[in-house]
Formats: C-alpha cells, sequence, structure tokens
C-alpha cells in the first residue's frame, strides 16, 4: 500500500485543483482520498508542491505508425512493426499517456502483449484495422498501383482495410468486433495521409455510414468516424456517429447537432503542426503534404466553436513516426484557446467517458485503477509541464504500480 499525502489533486471532476489532499492506494486500485490525513501503514510519500493527476489518457494515437509514410509502413514487416509498436508504447507511457485509444491498427495480440507484462506502455483501446472506402482514406496504393482491395488487411502496419459496400461493410465490423476491437473506426473523408482521396471527399454512402453504426450498438459499441469537413461531420451525427476525429472544418451549428446528439469531438490540432514542420523530410509524400494546410489552419478556430457549441472535447494527437514525439504538445496547443482546466479534461474525465471508463480511469475517486501522475508544479498554471517527455513528471504509476519513480 502507498499514501501519497498533502497533494494537490487534479482530475477535472472539481471546479479546482483541490489542495493537501491524501490518496491511498491498496493494490490496483485507489482506496481512499480525503482531505484529513489517513492512518495507515502503508509507504508514505509526501506531495507537498507537486500536483497528482490521473494518467493522462490520448483519445487518437496509432501505436502501429512506426512511420510517416503510411503506405510505406503498410509494406512493412510484421515483426519490425511490432518492435516499433512496443518502443511507441513504452515512450507514450513515460510522458504520462496511462491509457491510449488506438485509431486504427492496433490488434488485440498487442492487448494480449500488454497484458502479459510483455511490453509496457498505456492501455489500449482498439479499433481493429479502420474501415476506408476503395479510394479512401485508407487505400495507400497510387493511382497506378493495382494491387488487390484486400491486400491491406493482413498487414499489422496498415492502419487500416478497404471495404465497399453496405454488406462488406457489416461483415468487415463483424471480424473487426470478433477479432477483439473495442469499437469501429470508419474513414468518412479524405485525410491528408493517403493518395487519392481530397478533404472534400465523403468517405462511405450514408447506407454504409448506418449500416456501421448499427453494427457497432448491436454489439454494444460506438462508431469513431475520421471527418473534417462540415458536410461530411454533420452527415455523420445524422447517421448516429459518436466519436468525431479532427472536426477542422466543423461549423458552429454543426457542433451544437453534434452536441445535442450526444457525440465527443476528439480534435488532434497538434499533427498538422507536426506534419507541415517536419512531414516531408519524414517521407510524407508531396501529395499528402501539399493538403496540410487545407485542415491546418482551420484547427484551433475549429476548437473554438465546438468549445461555444459546448460540444465535449477529448484530448487526441494521431501522430505518426518520429513525430510521436510531439503527444504532449496538443496541451499547449489548446491553452491557447481553451481555460487550462478544459485542456485537462480532455486527457481525464472526458477521456474516460469517451472510452466507457468512467470512474474506472481518468479520476482520483475511491475504486478508481491507481493510473497516477505526480507533476512538479501546477499545471494549471503552466501546461508545459506536461511536456518534455515527461521530464517535470517526478512519478508515473500504472495499475498500483511505479513505472517511474523519482520521488524516493
Ligand atoms: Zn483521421
Ligand atoms: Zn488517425
Amino acid at each position: 500500500m502507498i499514501l501519497f499525502e498533502n497533494a494537490t489533486v487534479l482530475d477535472g471532476a472539481s471546479e479546482h485543483a483541490l489542495p493537501n489532499m491524501h490518496v491511498l492506494v491498496a493494490g490496483d486500485a485507489i482506496r481512499e482520498v480525503s482531505d484529513r490525513p489517513i492512518a495507515s501503514t502503508a509507504m508514505r510519500i509526501d506531495l507537498r508542491g507537486k500536483t497528482l493527476m490521473p494518467g493522462l489518457i490520448d483519445c487518437h494515437v496509432h501505436v502501429v505508425a512506426a512511420l510517416a509514410n503510411l503506405g510505406a509502413n503498410a509494406m512493412l514487416p510484421d515483426a519490425v512493426v511490432t518492435l516499433h509498436t512496443a518502443r511507441l508504447m513504452n515512450e507514450m507511457l513515460m510522458r504520462g499517456f496511462t491509457t491510449v485509444r488506438d485509431l486504427g491498427g492496433a490488434t488485440y495480440g498487442l492487448k494480449m502483449a500488454w497484458d502479459e507484462g510483455l511490453m509496457p506502455g498505456p492501455r489500449l483501446s482498439i479499433a481493429g484495422k479502420a474501415l476506408s472506402q476503395t479510394g479512401g482514406h485508407c487505400d495507400f496504393r497510387g493511382r497506378h498501383d493495382t494491387r488487390p482491395a484486400d491486400f491491406f488487411a493482413g498487414r499489422l502496419g496498415s492502419l487500416g482495410r478497404l471495404v465497399d459496400g453496405v454488406d462488406a461493410v457489416r461483415r468487415a465490423c463483424r471480424e473487426e468486433i470478433k477479432a477483439g476491437a473495442d469499437y469501429i473506426k470508419i474513414m468518412a473523408n479524405g485525410g491528408v495521409a493517403s493518395p487519392t482521396d481530397p478533404i472534400a471527399f465523403v468517405g462511405f454512402s450514408e447506407d454504409e455510414v448506418r449500416a456501421a453504426v448499427e453494427e457497432a450498438r448491436m454489439a454494444q459499441t460506438y462508431v469513431s468516424a475520421h471527418l473534417y469537413t462540415d458536410e461530411a461531420i454533420a452527415r455523420a451525427v445524422r447517421c448516429g456517429v459518436r466519436s468525431l476525429e479532427h472536426c477542422n472544418l466543423i461549423t458552429e451549428a454543426t457542433a451544437r447537432a453534434a452536441a445535442a446528439a450526444g457525440a465527443i469531438a476528439c480534435p488532434t490540432l497538434v499533427t498538422y503542426e507536426a506534419l507541415k514542420n517536419e512531414g516531408a523530410a519524414l517521407g510524407l509524400p508531396p501529395d499528402s503534404v501539399a493538403k496540410i494546410d487545407d485542415v491546418r489552419l482551420a484547427g484551433l478556430e475549429s476548437l473554438a466553436k465546438m468549445d461555444a457549441a459546448g460540444l465535449m472535447m477529448v484530448y487526441g494527437t494521431d501522430l505518426l513516426g518520429p513525430m510521436h514525439r510531439h503527444q504532449s504538445e496538443e496541451f499547449v496547443i489548446r491553452g491557447r484557446v481553451q481555460p487550462a482546466m478544459e485542456v485537462i479534461r480532455g486527457a481525464t474525465i472526458n477521456a474516460a467517458i469517451m472510452l466507457r471508463e468512467e470512474g474506472r480511469i481518468g479520476c482520483i475517486a475511491p475504486g478508481a485503477l491507481a493510473d497516477l501522475i505526480v507533476v512538479d508544479g501546477d499545471p494549471l498554471a503552466d501546461l508545459s509541464l506536461l511536456t518534455h517527455q515527461g521530464a517535470h513528471l517526478s512519478a508515473i504509476m500504472q495499475g498500483g504500480r511505479f513505472v517511474k519513480n523519482a520521488l524516493v
């Protein structure tokens, strides 16, 4: 048992951080949280001057994206992808992310490896392969590349697979759920990192989207969609999609409709900054580089619109390859538009709602998993304390076990 004493607790559940709190961890869970000293024989750790937060949650990552060029990534041998994934996941954990949602690529096999303790990293919530139509955001075949459409389904390094038609979408959803997907991901708009789909392209017919939503509901889960343009977002909301990724070009009216429908948005602004600065040098093809500013420039405005519309937002990053090291900079980017507390909620309590793990992760409360980080200082005053690859995190605990501890 471990007793954290005199901590400032910050999890987004209250309006302000709570000073002088005492938190008792027993086994893999939080047993007690109190504003008065807790009598216990547990090992005591004094956190005076430090902030105790829940482990951070990134709701949009791709743990198999070892390379910025996703077509090339799909061609990597599975063994190489696996080892890159292990490295990327460990680096995420050391930045304080104890849970991540993978939006396409991660498999049940990776969850098994994590469960067995073979691969330190964040807990995974996975979509399996993202579903894309031919010519959509997971079709990495160039114009003259005539490999069969089923090529990508069997490769660990591919973020998605190609399916066309209502029946094929239903079958693919059922296959992904059977294979261990926690939810379904569809590519419902053009994308930056794919060669033949301009941003404005709308992905899948309305019938196909509705089929995916129905299949997900039948399996007691939800659909997440890759979306940029207002037209595509509005249609996704109408069809019952719950998790709206990116949303760079959303209007306030659509944001209001999304909020009314109970949808949640997952902006990923940092990836467009990183792609702009580093994408070309990292092998992003010219067709993709040309598309970055179509979405990058509208990014911050979209946050303000969604905030004004009362649309819940969660923390997402969507970084690829070596750009993963910018994962925590999304906090600082959002802090330019949103209050720091709202930014933090995106990676704590709101993220837990998105993952349907409310009360289990993303909070500091009795019964929650002991996924905790100790921040040197006050992130509400300075969100950049969460950046620098975990340099300002003096401890990281996952499931009651320290994975980093510079406190004692
Ligand atoms: Zn996307
Ligand atoms: Zn993504």
